[in-house]
């Protein structure tokens, strides 16, 4: 057997056998070509108040592979999170934001981070020089984490967002009921907003109970001085009786799906409104 077969063999074994490990290496390798590339793009979910208005967006990263065309992230961010890599994504996601959003003064804006980004003692000193670079007050940023991810490594994470709350930076906790730490755990843990994991949200309307048990995470967040926003709003009757639960902002494909900065800008502009109503809101603080 000839050398050059002998490789075509192991090549065409290798790729029937990849293992988890091997693909992780794979992504690792092609996600820091891709960053360097310029083939990371965000896109910008619009988050509205009561009266339909933009109260603000999330940005969300989307990787366009030359080969395998989008990747969501939620094939590539679990794979940058078992490396540095997750710092160097979130770094480029954060700064970008910044430099998009410096168009839009009136709206806030929120950047997931993942809690491995918060194991490094220079997260902070990161965030404060992407604001103070690109000239975004810290009051406007939402830096959004799992209540899951806060959870599993609470020392680190509580001092460290801690000290991006006291630089003016804002913090919500992502996908909240999802992990059920629930009320207890919102007590002891610094936070200016929760959103309300889409499960709890799908439920709406579906039996009594779910009605009773998000309303009762909104009062519960409300009494601690927090803001309350519902995630994954995908139809009118949700959009309802999350208002009418208590919920301050609301975000899902029914109101507006993740979209380019163009379509930020024209939605910003129109006069559409999907308003709704609910008991009265309380003075936003973003
Ligand atoms: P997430 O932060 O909870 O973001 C919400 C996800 O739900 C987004 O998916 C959004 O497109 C989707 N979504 C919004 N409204 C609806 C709806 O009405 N119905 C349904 N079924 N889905 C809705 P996406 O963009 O694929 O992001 C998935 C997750 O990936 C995010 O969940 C977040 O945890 C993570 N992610 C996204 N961008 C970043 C990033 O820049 N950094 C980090 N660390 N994580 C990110
Ligand atoms: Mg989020
Ligand atoms: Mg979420
Ligand atoms: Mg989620």
């Amino acid at each position: 057997q000839s050398k050059r077969n002998g490789r075509a063999q192991a090549t065409l074994f290798e790729n029937e056998m990849l293992t988890d490990l091997r693909y992780t290496r794979l992504i690792e390798r092609e996600l820091r070509a891709a960053i360097m590339l310029g083939e990371l793009e965000l896109v910008y979910q619009p988050v509205l108040r009561r009266d339909g208005s933009m109260a603000g967006c999330e940005a969300l990263v989307r990787w366009r592979h030359s080969l395998r065309g989008m990747i969501s992230p939620a094939e590539f961010i679990p794979v940058a999170e078992r490396s540095v890599l997750i710092d160097l994504v979130g770094e480029w996601v954060l700064r970008q934001a910044c430099r998009d959003m410096r168009e839009f003064p009136e709206m806030y804006f929120s950047v997931n981070f993942s809690a491995n980004q918060f194991k490094r003692d220079t997260v902070v000193a990161m965030v404060q020089s992407v604001l103070a670079e690109t000239g975004i007050a810290p009051p406007r940023l939402v830096v959004e984490i799992t209540e899951s991810m806060a959870m599993s490594h609470s020392e680190d994470v509580r001092e460290r967002l801690n000290a991006l709350r006291s630089l003016g930076v804002k913090i919500a906790l992502d996908d909240f009921g999802a992990g059920f730490s629930g009320f207890a755990y919102l007590q002891s843990f610094p936070v200016d907003a929760i959103k309300i994991d889409r499960a709890f949200v799908t439920k709406l309307g579906t039996s009594a109970a779910s009605n009773v048990m998000v309303t009762a995470l909104v009062s519960v967040a409300h009494a601690a001085g927090m803001h309350v926003v519902a995630e994954g709003v995908e139809t009118a009757e949700q959009h309802r009786l999350g208002a009418e639960a208590g919920a301050d902002l609301f975000q899902g494909y029914h109101l507006a799906r993740p979209m380019g900065l163009a379509a930020v800008r024209e939605r910003r502009a129109s006069k559409e409104r999907l308003a709704v109503d609910g008991p009265p809101v309380k003075t936003l603080a973003f």
